[in-house]
């Protein structure tokens, strides 16, 4: 299908047309209008000033001589950035094969579960020189292969002009860094290169609701036994160790200090995290009721899952050294994985979220099984027939896991949501005119969200 660029208004009109009655709102021209709830109708108002994304630079600070290695030494980074790998696309597939499957060759053990998840082991024993294996914990760390894009493909990433925060080079809707988590693949890469003693899994599908890790929990958990601790890299920021997710305290607190010990001497002081009891999940959540301690780590990006997302790749560099060189067999091990914690401190206290309510939540994964009571409206299919590439089956599947990841998101945080929907509902012409200053085409929105605008329309839609 051939796509026409096209003036934005007439396209959005194009678009409403297209979209189920619940989700269509009122499209009015380029200038301002508000929508007066007494009086039920648009009224213009004045054109309020359109704030600018301003540059965040890096918070973790790099001598010149650290710039230099880091440098030379992530120039895979670069490449495995460079791939849109959605769950599901062949792009995904093939980055899989490139930069996953590869593992293989320096593996003790190498393993393909019936999800497609990869797990990777490099054994102590065989570890020259390694340390005391007989008293060293268990550890299996957790990334996940998929990303946020809205297609699967390559893109470029650059730099920018302090020369140690990557980002796009064009920013699009439906794209990201994918630094979420591709960070945390290629940490694990050099971690497995570096033959630093543990167990890897590479989890597919987490971005679509921790389809690869939940298969794991429910069809094959027994290979979770012996582990005692998970550690996920798929944490936003640059001082995280999550000891919370979704309310519930995944590691104690003498773990957490053990761990963080070990990153800071490891690291001369630079690596140094902090407790942080706000998390939502990653896959080491699935793992809650197996391992005794599971968390999440900061991994340098931010603004995730947007055109916007960077990566402080000084923080990730210096992770990386980091976690080579430190020394885990001090790890104390403590949490009870059979008992469930939701007493903590200061977090969530704020969002109203009730005592053992977290609970709900790992409850609510049965309706992936096939019991959920969700379905798109009807009209929803037909209107939609324009669209080539969506797989109904797939379309459904991803809806699923996706509304369940949305709606529990929401309830954590939903005010902040909730206002910037309201916005662009009360504002459309706003939020158009804010998308066309970054320069986001109708075109490019259209692309972002499945809909293709096919050339004979144009006529109809420019009239
Ligand atoms: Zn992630």
């Amino acid at each position: 299908m051939t796509y026409a660029a096209t003036p934005l208004a007439p396209a959005l009109q194009h678009l409403t047309r297209t979209m189920p009655a619940s989700a269509q709102y009122k499209v009015t021209d380029m200038n301002t209008y508000r929508y007066n709830k007494k009086r039920k109708e648009h009224q213009l108002v004045s054109v309020p000033a359109v704030p600018r994304p301003k540059y965040v630079p890096p918070v973790f600070p790099m001598s010149a001589g650290d710039l230099e290695a880091m440098h030379n030494g992530t120039g895979e980074l670069l490449s495995i950035l460079s791939w849109m790998r959605p769950d599901k696309t062949q792009a995904e597939a093939d980055f899989v094969r490139l930069y996953v499957a590869d593992l293989q060759a320096l593996a003790d053990v190498y393993r393909v579960d019936g999800f497609g998840n990869i797990w990777v082991t490099i054994d102590p024993v065989t570890n020259e020189g390694a340390r005391d294996v007989a008293t060293s914990p268990s550890i299996l760390f957790s990334c996940h292969t998929d990303t946020m894009h809205s297609v699967g493909g390559r893109q470029d990433v650059e730099f920018k002009a302090d020369n140690q925060t990557l980002g796009l080079v064009q920013k699009k809707p439906g794209r990201c860094l994918g630094a979420d988590d591709g960070a945390g693949l290629w940490l694990m890469r050099e971690m497995i290169r570096a033959r630093v003693p543990g167990s890897y899994v590479f989890h597919r599908a987490e971005e679509v609701g921790r389809l690869g890790s939940t298969w794991v929990e429910r069809n094959d958990s027994k290979r979770l036994a012996g582990f005692d601790a998970c550690i996920a890299f798929d944490r936003k920021g640059t001082d995280n160790l999550i000891t919370h997710q979704m309310g519930q305290r995944g590691i104690s607190d003498a773990f957490a200090d053990s761990f963080l010990g070990s990153l800071k001497r490891a690291s001369d002081g630079k690596v140094s995290l902090v407790h942080d009891d706000t998390g939502s999940y990653t896959d080491s959540y699935s793992y809650f009721d197996y391992i005794a301690e599971c968390c999440n780590v900061s991994i340098g990006y931010r603004s995730e899952h947007g055109p916007n997302e960077t990566l402080d790749v000084g923080y990730l560099w210096s992770l990386r050294c980091a976690m080579i060189r430190a020394d885990f067999s001090g790890l104390k091990i403590e949490r009870d994985p059979t008992v469930q914690d939701y007493g903590y401190g200061s977090g969530w206290d704020g969002f109203g979220w009730p005592k053992g309510a977290g609970g709900v939540y790992r409850g609510a994964d049965a309706y992936a099984d096939g019991d959920y009571d969700y379905d798109l409206p009807k009209s929803y299919g037909r209107g939609m027939g324009r669209i080539s590439s969506w797989r109904e089956d797939e379309l459904a599947r991803k809806d699923k896991a996706s509304k369940q990841a949305i709606d529990a998101a929401d309830d954590y945080f939903g005010a902040e949501d909730d206002r910037l929907t309201t916005l662009c509902r009360e504002f459309p012409s706003v939020a158009a005119t804010i998308l066309q200053d970054v320069g986001i085409t109708a075109m490019d929105f259209m692309e972002s969200i499945g809909i293709g605008y096919p050339e004979d329309d144009v006529s109809e839609a420019s009239n």
